[in-house]
């Protein structure tokens, strides 16, 4: 069985899927797999080079992600071409993690995405857990740990979806906006119930 787990930037998905791994449970992280496509040597890094030219590309061969972030975020079509690029190769790269757990006989398997709705990835799970938090605690949280401005944090959350469009789609919801013991608290009533979930035939 797979879970996809998501929650807008900030929201505590990455602190989550850890509390879940100390109860045992396996996670790949969507964003991960996102890096692993564009390393050196990968097609989608080459098409990228091809497409964007060596202003999106260091000295070394990697990817300059502020670079390229900076176009997409200017140009809608040009972001959209990347995506075209990129989705369909991290979702073929996230089945092929997936399978290597579900081979490894894992009862379940978290897939932590940011764009779990937005990439279509939900169409990869079979249930989708939601980390929400108000949108004040997100930019809060996020400031704090990336040392961005407001404006950097509020260009992202534009990008996402809203918070009530996300929870509409939720499966199961983790609120975050408590101490760590209450999230852990939350996680391993999940656990129980995904472990139960994956037990029955069906
Ligand atoms: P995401 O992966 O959704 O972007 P993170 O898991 O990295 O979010 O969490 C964002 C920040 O908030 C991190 O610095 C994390 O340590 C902190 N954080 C997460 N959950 C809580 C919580 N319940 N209480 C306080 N801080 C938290």
């Amino acid at each position: 069985m797979i879970i996809g787990l998501t929650g807008g930037i900030g929201s505590g998905k990455s602190t989550v899927a850890r509390a879940f791994e100390t109860l045992g449970a396996a996670w790949v992280d969507a964003d991960d797999v996102a890096r692993e496509i564009v390393l050196p040597g990968e097609p989608a890094l080459v098409a990228i080079k091809q497409h964007f030219g060596d202003q999106v590309i260091h000295q070394d061969g990697t990817l300059n992600r502020p670079a390229l972030r900076e176009i997409v975020f200017k140009y809608p079509e040009q972001r959209q071409w990347l995506e075209s690029v990129t989705h369909p190769t991290i979702r073929a790269r996230l089945l092929q993690h997936l399978s290597q757990f579900e081979k490894q006989g894992e009862p379940y398997v978290l897939l932590v995405s940011p764009l779990l709705f937005e990439s279509g990835q939900n169409e990869l799970v079979s249930r989708c857990l939601v980390v929400d938090v108000p949108q004040s605690i997100q930019i809060s949280r996020t400031q704090l740990r990336d040392e961005m401005s407001e404006s950097q944090v509020h260009a992202i959350l534009a990008a996402q979806l809203s918070r009530e469009q996300r929870l509409a789609k939720a499966d199961d919801v983790i609120d975050n906006s408590g101490d760590h013991a209450s999230m852990m608290e939350q996680v391993a009533r999940l656990d129980v119930r995904y472990r139960q979930l994956s037990a029955q035939p069906l």
